[in-house]
């Protein structure tokens, strides 16, 4: 079993608090309708400094590590899976400038990002490459010391609503291996040339933005490359092996917050002059997703602990991120239909919970590309003989 230290707990406690004075039920479903975006909670959230945790202080974070990040969104995603993940994903992007950026795009992106001020949007996907990114269509070119972007790029989370975007675009077309002539850009979000689209209607997550962005020329200067030339595929991978524990604490939250919900309901609802809870198919459903919760919860913070003593690994991120997301999906569901004719309905809340666990389930890659990144790492142990 996962411990705690007492910092952790307070976190934990302190998350638990806010969610419970912020989060109404009608609100959320109300957003849920109309997809705006919950500013308010988002500033509260940032002003506690529950946006940039992992942050160092220098640029206004909490200056702790990803097991506390990963508290944090369990405990928001568990109290409502909607809030939970849009604020979560605020900064989306971000850690490509913290973990490879310099000191002077750190100063000058960051702290608006931590202080709530801002969004940031991270641009890799495109309408013709998807989980595939090794073949880019967007290109960077050098012109009179600037890089000229042109491209499209698609299911930009915060993409309406960002002050920049982290942009993937080739830079050298003839580089072998062609991954090795990508790199990653700033581009902020009032760039001339840059169109920015609702990428349309969505299964949930309406108050968190997507967008389909344009570059139609769009000149940026040569300081907003982030770290080196040619190195653009690596930094998204390894920024996606820490998006992929966030989402996997983000899951566990959600499955957790189904889980509660379901309990209460089955504890309360009578039929058959008793509890619904007392019928053993009822208790097995119980059972099962109990196990899928706490087989998550292990996966999570163990590959949180990996990853802050700094032997994450992509394969560690997606054990993390698969299973996370399968107990979420799995639980989801049987919250879902424990609650019967109301668990469809929207007032009952694991329905939203149901929808938003697809999303997470899809971001970052799927089940499908996380195997094959831990079978490719698996075989490459045997090879090694390790
Ligand atoms: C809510 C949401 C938010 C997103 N946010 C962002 C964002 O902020 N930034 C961003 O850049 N992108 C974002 N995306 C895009 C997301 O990363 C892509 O949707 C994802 O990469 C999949 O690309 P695709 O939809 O083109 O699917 P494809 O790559 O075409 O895959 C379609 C399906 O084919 C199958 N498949 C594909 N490859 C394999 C394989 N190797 N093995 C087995 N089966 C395979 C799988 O079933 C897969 O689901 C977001 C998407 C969603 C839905």
């Amino acid at each position: 079993m996962i411990e705690f230290n007492k910092s952790q707990k307070q976190i934990q406690k302190a998350v638990r608090s806010f969610a419970k004075g912020e989060f109404e039920k009608e609100r959320v479903l109300e957003l849920d309708r109309t997809g705006e975006y919950p500013s308010a909670i988002h500033a509260k959230a940032a002003e506690l400094g529950f946006i940039g945790i992992h942050f160092p202080e220098t640029y206004s974070g909490g200056g702790l590590g990803f097991v506390e990040q990963a508290l944090v969104a369990e405990e928001l995603c568990a109290a409502d899976s909607s809030f939970g993940i849009t604020l979560t994903m605020a900064g989306y992007g971000a850690e490509c400038i913290l973990r490879f950026g310099s000191d002077e795009q750190k100063e000058a992106f960051l702290p608006g990002v931590v202080e709530g001020r801002t969004h940031c949007g991270a641009a890799f996907t495109e309408p013709g490459n998807g989980y595939d990114i090794t073949k880019l269509s967007a290109v960077a070119v050098m012109k009179n010391g600037n890089y000229v972007i042109t491209g499209r790029k698609t299911g930009v989370v915060n993409g309406l609503n960002a002050g920049f975007y982290i942009v993937l675009c080739q830079t050298d077309l003839m580089a072998q291996p062609f991954t090795s002539g990508s790199s990653l850009f700033i581009v902020e979000a009032d760039r001339k040339g840059l169109v920015i689209e609702n990428a349309g209607e969505r299964l949930s997550l309406n108050m968190m933005s997507t967008a389909n962005i344009i570059f139609d020329q769009v000149e940026i200067p040569a300081a907003n490359l982030i770290g080196e030339a040619g190195k653009g595929y690596d930094y998204v991978q390894k920024f996606l092996a820490e998006s992929r524990l966030l989402a996997a604490a983000q899951a566990l939250g959600v499955a957790r917050g189904a889980y509660e919900r379901a309990m209460f309901h089955i504890k309360n609802r009578e039929q058959f002059n008793r509890p619904i809870g007392v019928f053993q198919a009822v208790r097995h459903k119980i059972a099962d997703m109990a196990a899928q919760i706490a087989v998550a919860r292990l996966v999570t913070y163990d590959s949180a602990q990996v990853f802050d003593n700094g032997a994450g690994d992509a394969a560690t991120a997606s054990i993390a991120k698969m299973v996370a997301c399968k107990a979420a999906m799995a639980v989801t569901d049987e919250a879902v239909q424990l609650l019967g004719g109301y668990g469809y309905m929207r007032e009952y809340e694991v329905e939203h919970f149901y929808r938003d666990a697809k999303m997470l389930e899809i971001r970052d890659g799927n089940q499908y590309l996380h195997k094959d990144i831990i079978a490719d790492a698996e075989i490459g142990k045997l090879k090694a003989g390790k």
